[in-house]
């Protein structure tokens, strides 16, 4: 416990956690972090439900009409209307080609009618409609969080306010990123060699690679590849390339202590999902064992567990993603939650556009950790963007503009039909 203490200390530092924190307050998140192990439950359930999105400037009730799932080549589209003819588009991930009876079905009736105003009530409400919550899971909360950002948006186009600003507002302008790869099939050599073109096109200042088989009990994708690929990746990256590690719940304990080993070895910044996602005890004791941030949360779901992971030291760094974990303001709720004791979270992000969404997460939260997550994909629509989106320096830009910040939403609706047809 003294060796995980102290790293969560050393690390919140680094990250710059301990100072300089809007809505939380320096002093306050200095005692956290030096008591963490006195912080209660009720205190982390106390910070969950303060209130996130910020929209009762707006003084007329946004009645919600309509919400239409639509699809426009490979782009899955939300729309939502109000009655007063105000709109709001998200666009989700590529899981809705599973999820959408739960989505028609199931989601977006209950949300017709509602007051928009309202939403962090909702989100209670659409979990308890028609008994939802016995869909618990990432399946019903993805469709929960392709709403949320559709009434985010429409809420930002009426208030002119940027996402981040509904949910807290802005507390930094630029993003560092990290590069990653979904590969597991090619040699260390290769890997390397294609991080090495990435590096080139995008200016990243850190990678992720895949470390494991993929939730393959131990076994690698290819013999030694996790080890080469470790060994490889400094020797060739050099040392001003910051590396991460994700294992997709590849090992057990004693064999992800041995990879984290090796890859403390080489100063990585953090190791991710080493256990089985589900596996909270057999993920802490590798989070103590480990001297390495261990990072973890894709696939949770579940508020109190997210809870007790915070309590309970079982991650250093909380990672919900803005899509399964039903969308912004729930993982806004797990960031404050974890700000209590000093704990960055850095969001997953899945889909090529999930990470305008992390943008506006990272722009409105204090702790994120060092780097965000980009897969890249931000040629084809940083034009939709005013300013565009840039990336300079291995850090985005972050979007300015009212709601999602896409400029012309009729431009994107056009041509749009019905999902499924
Ligand atoms: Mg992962």
């Amino acid at each position: 416990m003294a060796i995980s203490r102290r790293k969560f200390i050393e690390m919140a530092a680094a990250a710059g956690g301990l100072s300089g924190l809007s809505g939380c307050g320096s002093q306050r998140h200095s005692e956290s972090v030096s008591t963490v192990s006195g912080i209660t439950v009720e205190a982390l359930e106390r910070a969950a439900q303060e209130p996130v999105l910020q929209c009762r400037d707006i003084t007329s009730p946004v009645i919600i009409e309509s919400i239409q799932l639509l699809r426009k080549g490979n782009d899955y589209l939300v729309h939502v209307r109000s009655q007063d003819g105000a709109e709001g588009i998200a666009i989700p991930n590529s899981r809705v080609g599973n999820l959408y009876p739960i989505f028609n079905n199931r989601v977006a009736p209950y949300f017709i009618g509602k007051d928009a105003r309202d939403l962090e009530e909702h989100l209670w409400g659409v979990y308890r409609f028609g008994s939802n919550y016995k869909l618990q899971g990432v399946a019903l909360w993805c469709c929960v969080a392709w709403i949320e950002f559709a009434i985010l948006d429409l809420l930002g186009r009426i208030s002119n306010r940027s996402i981040a600003r509904l949910l807290g507002g802005v507390v930094r302008e630029k993003v560092p990123f990290y590069v990653a790869s979904g590969h597991r099939d090619n040699s260390p050599q290769e890997e390397v060699e294609w991080f090495q073109g990435v590096i080139e096109k995008t200016g990243a200042r850190a990678i992720k690679f895949r470390a494991g088989g993929r939730m393959s009990r131990n076994a690698d994708s290819r013999p030694g590849r996790t080890e080469g690929l470790i060994r490889l990746s400094r020797q060739v990256l050099g040392d001003e390339i910051d590396i991460h590690a994700d294992a997709n719940s590849s090992y057990d304990p004693p064999r992800a202590i041995e990879i984290g080993k090796m890859l403390e070895d080489i100063n990585a910044v953090y190791f991710e999902e080493p256990c089985p996602f589900d596996h909270l005890e057999d993920t802490k004791r590798v989070t103590e064992a480990l001297t390495i941030p261990v990072a973890g949360g894709e696939q949770e779901f579940s508020q109190r567990r997210f809870r007790w992971t915070i309590l309970n030291h079982g991650v250093d760094i909380v990672q919900p993603d803005l899509q399964y974990y039903g969308g912004l303001i729930r993982s806004k709720r797990v960031a404050r939650m974890a700000a209590l004791v000093g704990m960055p979270t850095t969001v997953h992000i899945s889909g090529g556009f999930g990470f305008v969404y992390m943008l506006h997460f990272a722009a409105c939260t204090p702790d994120i950790g060092r780097y965000q997550e980009f897969k890249q994909g931000m040629d084809r629509i940083a034009s939709w963007f005013d300013p565009p989106l840039t990336s300079q320096a291995g850090a985005l830009s972050i979007p300015t503009g009212p709601g999602v910040g896409i400029r012309d939403i009729s431009a994107l609706l056009k041509g749009a039909t019905s999902f499924p047809a």
